[in-house]
């Protein structure tokens, strides 16, 4: 079974598509960049930090003993950001470390808090079957056009393929 990362969970909220196509990593070299980008993004923000975390795909820093952060260039994911750092408060809670979430917007300069509920971790729990359901499916879900799709990295995949008879 594949294992799930904070971008699965990201990219099932934004797109489900968009979480099948990468997980068949189609696309894999613009998604790196990103995930580069997003990287560089992260030392340049907050170089040298003396403590972080290792989750999964992401490297989160620990800020205090009560909350870890996450460091994005602007909010215009937020609500996809929130859902993929709880899925990393989740998944620190499971090795017996609880935490809370801050995510810094560098663009807008604000602080968003997240916090691991009972309620948003049954809602976690959904959306992780989801995402299985979606990655060991055969085919991409329906192509749907978001307001999202022109910033997407599919963008040109999923555009070529609108109203063909073979798209997926
Ligand atoms: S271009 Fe739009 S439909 Fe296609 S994967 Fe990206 S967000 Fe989803």
């Amino acid at each position: 079974m594949q294992s799930i990362g904070g971008l699965h969970m990201q990219y099932y909220v934004v797109c489900p598509r968009k979480l099948w196509l990468y997980s068949k990593q189609i696309g894999f070299e613009t998604e790196h960049d990103r995930v580069i980008e997003g990287t560089l993004l992260h030392e340049k923000s907050y170089p040298r930090k003396d403590k972080e975390l290792v989750i999964g795909d992401a490297v989160v820093d620990v800020i205090d003993d009560e909350y870890i952060q996450e460091t994005k260039l602007s909010s215009k994911m937020q609500k996809a950001d929130e859902w993929q750092l709880l899925y990393y408060l989740y998944l620190l809670k499971q090795r017996g470390i609880e935490k809370k979430g801050k995510i810094a917007y560098t663009k807008e300069k604000k602080v968003v808090e997240v916090v691991l509920t009972e309620d948003n971790e049954k809602e976690l729990k959904k959306k992780i079957a989801g995402i299985y359901r979606v990655i060991e499916s055969d085919s991409a879900p329906k192509f749907k056009k978001l307001p999202y799709c022109k910033n997407c990295a599919y963008f040109d995949f999923c555009f070529a393929l609108e109203g063909k008879d073979d798209a997926t």
